[in-house]
């Protein structure tokens, strides 16, 4: 394979050259007696030669010289010498003049140096001794035999040179000279192309050839391309190589492009390989193939793997909160898009109620484990805000999800936050250190979760052995705990309430009193149950030691629950206002300038219309009063046109809702009464009334969210009685609700119940009445009283609880009052718990006096919602819930159906009451029919004394009413 024929000729001498020494005897210099002749070579072909035959004389000396040959690259050059020679026996008389031999010689020279020889200037090659020589004959006859003889010369170092022919009497036929040096020809081995290479000077030289890449090929990396040519003119010794680049393959010795739908995508691959699924090409020499429309290779993906696409998005999203932490499931996508790198992500949104706006949640929301690269199919999203809507967005992501431009598929819930506790209430500061005193103050929680109503101090003496410790209570960020011991040190903790319940106590602060001054000494034996606390914000203070009664004037009770060792201390704020009826003040205009800031109207902007109120206009607007936020506010307006009495009615409400200041009231901003027109500015409650707003969400919230919302409305109107306030008017449309969810009551006037409401009827007793809302002593003989707020306040749970129900439905007012007088009481809603469902009958007793007090309704709900339990099972019956919706699965399970009970006795013992079986018979009430029309004084003539069974009985004949009612329709007969 290497070099076939490696020589590479730089002349050749036959006898046509020889054949003139005219025509080429320029290049050749015949010197003495060499002359040129005509003879037959071996195959009797004729040739020329040059011929000497001096044998006869002695002291021969004839020279013949070769044009100047240029040798181009060669260095080493060979020469064969093609000749006869007379072999000097055959030659009679020649005895010691006779040569057998000739002598072979060069001369190295730049350029010809002219005709001239000089012996001396001659460098010996060889003497040339013939293999053959002629024996026979005469020389002109015989055919000659023909010697090759070579010789090599060099290394060479001048451009060019001269050989040259001595004979010393010989008898010569010289026939071809050739002259040539040897070459590695040009080859292409491992995808190099070596040129043609001169071998080196030296028979042991090897030369070493660097390849060049075919086209469309490349050096393999640290391994270039080479080869050795020897001094014979072999390639020897292959080292390195090419290989075909990325897109091209190897055939032969070329690199051809990888066909279509084929692809090579690195040099170092052999092969071009078909393109992977859901990519194609249609181009030649690709080193990769392009992705179908909607598939992608991933960053990281290598050419040879087929190509992918998003994800569908997770199936089965469910979720699960507590309180304030949502905990989110799925199961993988049907279609991983043909990947196995399928991680999740969330995204979490934080909307509005109304409208529906929502934002991204932010920073302040935590995953667990975290947000987004989830493996496994669950996170909990937790530090979400209380009361508030969320929407999570769960959507399965793999390595093409972020290069695909589709729309994006996932998994989405909105779900809305429960009522949470506040958080800790951490920076507690110590004020104000006194001998028995010590004024803390601190921050609100950075997450109140709603509206801190109060905050409770809890502290006891670091030393005492039992820990028995004391809560004080109070409203404001700071307070003072008073008949401390001198010298002593105490831990404080804090902690804060909402609607939602307490919160959990904060670090715990030592503070040791200051020492007692001599001569002050004051007896604290019994200090512990006798601590009060005094909102320190507060001008007024009562010290509970000093006081004679300390006990009865502040009133302290155990906790109502059991197991709860905590002391609560109850008791009416000192100073605590008392409604002033502005009715009572002569000029109506003191009375609200008393009760109300006057505004300035250039600082109230009316944006919108809201709503119609009695008077005019209700309004949405801003307030930016100097030096305060700009705010959202409710402006009522009175019409133009308006009389005396109508302003005067029309800012009386203003004049009764500046005096109240609590969270669950709604807030007077102030008035504008310099100008028109005339202006009530209240706070802006954006969800606008409680009925039309839960009508809107029907069932959207959890039990416990509505029972906040109830919580809510009841602290409001404890905080009214406790004021002396009656509102008679307390209904769900007449409660607002913010965009917290917080529940504000609204709606005061004196003359309002009477003209505005439109559920209010006239009665028998000449007022106009919202009957379904009202109390039968007040309908009856106008006995409103806060007993029959909490009348109101029972039909308001049992709007809520329904979602804003019309309380019994399309009875008529007339049927209303009937039914109610007669003892049917509405059943509970639907998925009313039965422990609310006994609240609203407690509400709706007949005497007012057996109904409780908004102060325990506020207690009651707390406890609901501090142990959401307690809402499952029924507080005091389990019969007590009815439906006349659908009936809960919950609810069917505990309600008897007493449609199905066929005597008294199985009634009773359903209700777990047959003790009284004999009672009943006795006094003569044997059908089911005749115990609906019982009243609790009919029970209790019974001889049933105990309270509890009283309440259980007539609770089941209620809900029997109810039952009966719901099968007969209204109008129920008794
Ligand atoms: P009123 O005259 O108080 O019954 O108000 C009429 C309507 O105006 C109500 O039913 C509410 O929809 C709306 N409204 C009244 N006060 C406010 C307020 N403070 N914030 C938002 N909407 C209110």
């Amino acid at each position: 394979m290497f070099g076939a024929n490696p020589t590479q000729p730089i002349t050749e001498y036959h006898y046509s050259y020889f054949q003139a020494c005219g025509g080429f005897i320029m290049l050749w210099v015949c010197l003495s007696s060499w002359e040129e002749i005509s003879g037959l070579d071996e195959n009797y072909t004729p040739i020329r030669t040059y011929q000497v035959c001096q044998v006869m004389e002695p002291n021969q000396n004839n020279w013949l010289r070769t044009s100047w040959i240029e040798k181009g690259d060669a260095q080493r050059i060979f020469v064969e010498l093609k000749f006869t020679l007379r072999d000097c026996n055959s030659l009679p008389g020649v005895v010691g003049t006779c040569k057998e031999t000739f002598n072979l010689y060069y001369q190295e020279t730049d350029s010809e140096v002219g005709r001239n020889i000089r012996e001396n200037q001659y460098v010996k090659i060889d003497t040339i001794a013939a293999d053959e020589s002629f024996t026979q004959g005469d020389l002109g006859e015989r055919k000659m035999k023909l010697n090759t003889e070579v010789r090599i010369i060099g290394p060479l170092s001048r451009r060019g040179f001269y050989l040259a022919f001595q004979d010393v009497g010989a008898c010569i036929a010289l026939v071809s000279v050739k002259v040539y040096y040897k070459k590695c020809w040009s080859i292409i081995e491992n995808l190099a192309t070596f040129p043609d290479t001169v071998t080196g000077s030296e028979f042991s030289s090897l030369v070493e050839v660097e390849g060049m890449c075919v086209s469309d090929a490349e050096e393999e990396a640290d391994n270039s391309p080479k080869m050795h040519c020897s001094a014979e003119g072999e390639w020897l010794v292959p080292i390195g190589k090419c290989i075909c680049k990325a897109g091209f393959h190897q055939k032969g010795d070329a690199c051809e492009p990888c066909g279509r739908g084929f692809y090579k995508s690195s040099s170092q691959d052999l092969q071009c390989s078909r393109c992977p699924a859901h990519s194609y090409n249609d181009r030649e020499g690709s080193w990769r193939c392009d992705c179908e429309d909607g598939y992608y290779r991933g960053l990281s993906d290598p050419p040879s793997v087929a190509c992918t696409r998003p994800p569908s998005a997770p199936q089965n999203l469910v979720y699960n909160i507590n309180q304030t932490t949502v905990s989110l499931e799925w199961s993988p996508p049907a279609d991983t898009g043909g990947r196995n790198d399928v991680t999740y992500r969330i995204m979490c949104r934080r909307c509005s109620w109304e409208p529906e706006e929502c934002v991204p949640c932010g920073g302040n929301v935590g995953y667990s484990p975290q947000q987004a690269g989830l493996v496994d199919t669950y996170v909990s999203v937790v530090d979400l805000l209380a009361h508030a809507n969320y929407t999570f967005e769960v959507e399965a992501v793999n390595g093409v999800s972020d290069l695909s431009r589709t729309q994006r598929l996932f998994a989405a819930v909105s779900i809305a936050t429960s009522q949470a506790t506040p958080s800790q209430v951490s920076e507690v500061i110590k004020e104000r250190v006194q001998q028995r005193s010590i004024q803390l103050s601190w921050q609100e929680p950075e997450q109140p979760n709603g509206v801190i109503t109060e905050y409770e101090i809890k502290y006891y003496e670091k030393d005492q052995k039992d820990r028995i410790y004391s809560t004080v209570k109070s409203r404001s960020t700071s307070a003072t705990v008073n008949n401390l011991k001198p010298s002593t040190a105490y831990v404080f903790q804090i902690r804060a309430f909402t609607a939602a319940g307490y919160g959990t106590y904060g670090p715990r602060l030592e503070v040791t009193t200051k020492e007692e001054a001599s001569g002050t000494s004051r007896t604290h034996a019994w200090i512990l149950a006798k601590q009060t606390i005094l909102p320190s914000a507060s001008a007024q203070s009562v010290d509970c030691v000093s006081t004679s009664l300390p006990v009865r004037h502040c009133g302290y009770s155990k906790a109502d629950q059991e197991g709860d060792e905590e002391l609560y201390f109850q008791f009416k704020f000192p100073g605590t206002k008392t409604y002033i009826d502005p009715e009572t003040y002569e000029d109506p205009n003191r009375a609200v300038h008393q009760f109300a800031k006057e505004l300035d109207a250039s600082c109230i902007k009316i944006e919108r219309v809201i709503g119609a109120g009695e008077f005019g206009e209700v309004c949405s607007g801003r307030m930016k009063l100097p030096g305060k936020r700009d705010m959202s506010v409710a402006i009522k307006t009175l019409k133009v046109g308006y009389s005396e009495k109508q302003r005067r009615d029309f800012l009386c409400e203003a004049s009764i809702m500046g005096q109240f200041d609590h969270p669950n009231v709604v807030h007077l901003e102030g008035v504008v009464t310099r100008g028109k027109p005339v202006m009530i500015v209240i706070e802006y409650m954006e969800n606008g009334s409680l009925d039309a707003f839960l009508r809107k969400h029907d069932g959207q919230f959890t039990v416990i969210q509505l029972v906040g919302m109830l919580r809510g409305i009841a602290a409001g109107m404890r905080y009214l009685s406790d004021m002396g306030y009656v509102h008679r008017d307390l209904a769900a449309r007449n409660v607002l609700v913010n965009s917290n969810l917080v529940c504000k009551v609204s709606d005061f006037g004196l003359s309002r119940v009477i003209d505005d409401d439109p559920e209010a009827v006239y009665t028998t007793t000449g007022g106009k009445i919202p009957v379904r809302w009202t109390a039968m002593e007040a309908i009856q003989y106008r006995k409103f009283t806060s007993a029959s707020d909490v009348w109101s306040y029972g039909i308001v749970m049992w709007e809520v609880m329904s979602y804003g129900e019309r309380p019994y439905w399309d009875m008529s007012n007339q049927d209303v009052i009937k039914a109610i007088e007669e003892g049917y009481r509405l059943p509970a809603p639907m998925d009313c718990p039965p422990g609310l469902h006994q609240l609203m009958l407690d509400c709706w007793q007949k005497d007012r006096a057996d109904r409780p007090k908004f102060d325990q309704i506020v207690g009651i709900l707390d406890k609901m919602i501090r142990n959401p339990n307690t809402l499952k099972t029924p507080t005091l019956m389990a019969s007590s819930c009815s439906s006349n919706r659908p009936i809960s699965p919950l609810l069917d399970q505990s309600t008897p159906d007493f449609t199905t009970f066929r005597s008294v006795g199985e009634w009773l013992e359903a209700i777990k009451m047959e003790r009284y079986r004999d009672n009943f018979t006795a006094a003569g009430y044997s059908s089911l029919d005749s115990v609906a029309r019982m009243s609790i004084e009919d029970v209790m003539s019974l001889g049933i004394s105990l309270v509890g069974h009283q309440k259980k009985i007539m609770s089941s004949i209620q809900t029997m009413r109810a039952q009966m009612l719901h099968l007969h329709g209204t109008g129920i007969q008794v």
